[in-house]
C-alpha cells in the first residue's frame, strides 16, 4: 500500500479533524445549523447558525466534551470550576468530573448592579475561592468574550488565579486578552447585511425561525390589543 505523505503539518490536520468531529456532535443536538440562510436578531444574513440553549442538550454529548475539555487542562491543578448560565454549568458539572484534581463546581449569577452588567458569587461560594485557589472558567459559546471579563474580574478580586478558559465554542474574532483558551471549536460565522448577502442573490428562502423563537421567549414583546 502506498500512502503519500500529508502535505499539512499532521497537528494541525489532527485539530482539523477533531473540530470536524466536534462540529458533528452539536449538530446532532439540532444546535449547530449550516448550509442555511438565517436571519440573525442584529437583521444580518448568515448560513451558519448556533443556538445556544440547545449545545448541551445531549447528556452523554456533553459529556465526552467536558471530558475532551478535563484533558487538556489536565496538567494543571484546579481547585475550583467556575461558569455562569445554566448551558456553561452543565458543561462544567462534566469537565469537573473529567478532571483528575477532582475540583469543586461553583457558579456565579448575571444581573445588573446600579446599570453595569456584573457576575456575584452566592454568598454560600464565597468563602471556596480564596487567595491562591487555582480557578477554571467554563463558557458554552464564548462570542463577545464580555462574560469572560466578568468572570476574570471575579475571581481575581479574591485574590485566587485563572488557570484557563475552557469552552465549546469561540468566535475567532473576540479577543480574549491572551488568556489560556481552549475550544473543541473555534470558528465566525460570516454575516452580510440584506443588500450584500450572496444568499438573497441566488434566491436562497430566508430562516426567520430563531429570531421569531427569540422574541417568543421575551416577555416585554407580549403586546396588548391595539388600542385605537
Ligand atoms: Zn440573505
Amino acid at each position: 500500500m502506498t500512502v503519500t505523505a500529508p502535505k499539512k503539518d499532521p497537528i494541525a490536520v489532527e485539530a482539523e479533524v477533531r473540530e470536524k468531529i466536534h462540529l458533528e456532535i452539536l449538530k446532532r443536538t439540532g444546535a449547530y445549523h449550516s448550509n442555511d440562510h438565517v436571519l440573525l436578531p442584529s437583521g444580518h444574513h448568515t448560513s451558519e447558525y448556533i443556538e445556544k440553549t440547545l449545545v448541551t442538550t445531549e447528556p452523554s454529548f456533553t459529556e465526552g466534551l467536558g471530558a475532551v475539555i478535563a484533558k487538556h487542562f489536565a496538567p494543571w491543578p484546579v481547585d475550583v470550576v467556575l461558569s455562569t448560565g445554566p448551558g456553561a454549568l452543565i458543561l462544567s458539572h462534566c469537565v469537573a468530573r473529567a478532571h483528575p484534581s477532582r475540583p469543586i463546581v461553583v457558579y456565579g449569577t448575571k444581573g445588573l448592579v446600579s446599570g453595569h452588567r456584573r457576575v456575584t458569587l452566592p454568598v454560600e461560594f464565597q468563602k471556596l475561592i480564596r487567595p491562591e485557589t487555582h480557578v477554571l472558567l467554563i463558557e458554552d459559546l464564548v462570542s463577545t468574550g464580555s462574560t469572560l471579563n466578568l468572570l476574570t474580574n471575579l475571581v481575581e478580586q479574591t485574590g485566587a488565579e485563572v488557570v484557563g478558559v475552557g469552552c465549546l465554542w469561540r468566535r475567532t474574532s473576540v479577543d480574549l486578552g491572551g488568556r489560556p483558551v481552549f475550544s473543541l471549536v473555534s470558528r465566525d460565522f460570516p454575516t452580510y447585511s440584506p443588500p450584500d448577502c450572496p444568499l438573497c442573490k441566488k434566491g436562497v428562502p430566508l430562516n426567520e425561525e430563531f429570531v421569531r423563537r427569540r422574541a417568543h421567549r421575551r416577555p416585554s414583546t407580549i403586546k396588548g390589543p391595539k388600542t385605537p
